[in-house]
């Protein structure tokens, strides 16, 4: 008796200018943004921490189309949080931050979907935020950018999030308080990093609950646009 289970296959994001980039592994940082960490309850100046994502929580959309998302179960309490992605092509363990962008391919609009009423149980219950963060479908993710197109790694400029045509999000890539060549440090320190990891570096003031029927735009400047539909 053999037997044969097939395995799911790699999750992939489509590069701009052509091809597919494999993820690897979802990498998030909380609390980024001194303004959210305050409207989170913080005082906004706490070291980095990060948790994870499932790699086929990515929701890729290509250029030019619109990403369907289905309202995940079990949530009354939806929330956006538009993100700088930051797309490895290169790994490693302990990497200086002075050599850190040198790990970065490219880079691309992500939203970081999270279930804030089952992440407020989870922090006054300890427990860990798994299913308030890393369900299906929880990373809406745009076509990767490479730095070769970008003409350099996006440190400063608007990034923002309209529901409905309406700005709910709006901030900038120089708020945030551990920029990607230090989330990178941190990270690497933690686990080997490798081709193929995608890292959420953190999301403005301004999230908000999102509901059947809405229309999502997240953007960076200099990087693209991310659409949803919620269904
Ligand atoms: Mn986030």
């Amino acid at each position: 008796m053999t037997y044969v289970i097939q395995p799911a296959a790699i999750p992939t994001v489509p590069v701009h200018g052509g091809g597919q980039f494999p993820v690897r592994r979802i990498y998030c940082v909380g609390r980024n943004y001194v303004e959210h960490a305050q409207e989170m309850g913080h005082s906004g100046r706490e070291p980095p921490f990060f948790f994870l994502k499932p790699a086929d929580a990515a929701l890729p959309v290509p250029e030019g189309e619109t990403g369907t998302l289905e309202y995940p179960p079990l949530t009354s309490n939806l929330h956006h949080e538009v993100e700088l992605v930051a797309a490895l092509g290169r790994g490693g363990r302990d990497i200086a931050v002075e050599r850190a962008l040198e790990h970065v391919f490219g880079y691309a609009v992500g939203i970081d979907l999270t279930r804030r009423d089952l992440q407020a149980a989870a922090k006054k219950a300890g427990a860990p935020w798994d299913t308030a963060k890393g369900f299906d479908h929880s990373a809406p993710v745009s076509a990767i950018v490479p730095v070769d197109a970008l003409g350099e790694h996006p440190a400063r400029g608007p990034i923002w999030l309209e529901v409905n045509g309406a700005r709910k999000q709006s901030g900038d890539l120089a708020q945030m308080i551990w920029d990607v060549p230090h989330q990178i440090e941190f990270l690497s320190g933690l686990f080997e990093l490798r081709a193929g990891d995608l890292i959420f570096t953190g999301t403005p003031a301004g999230v908000s609950a999102i509901k059947k029927g809405d229309r999502l735009k997240g953007h960076v400047d200099g990087v693209g646009d991310l659409d949803v539909t919620v269904v």
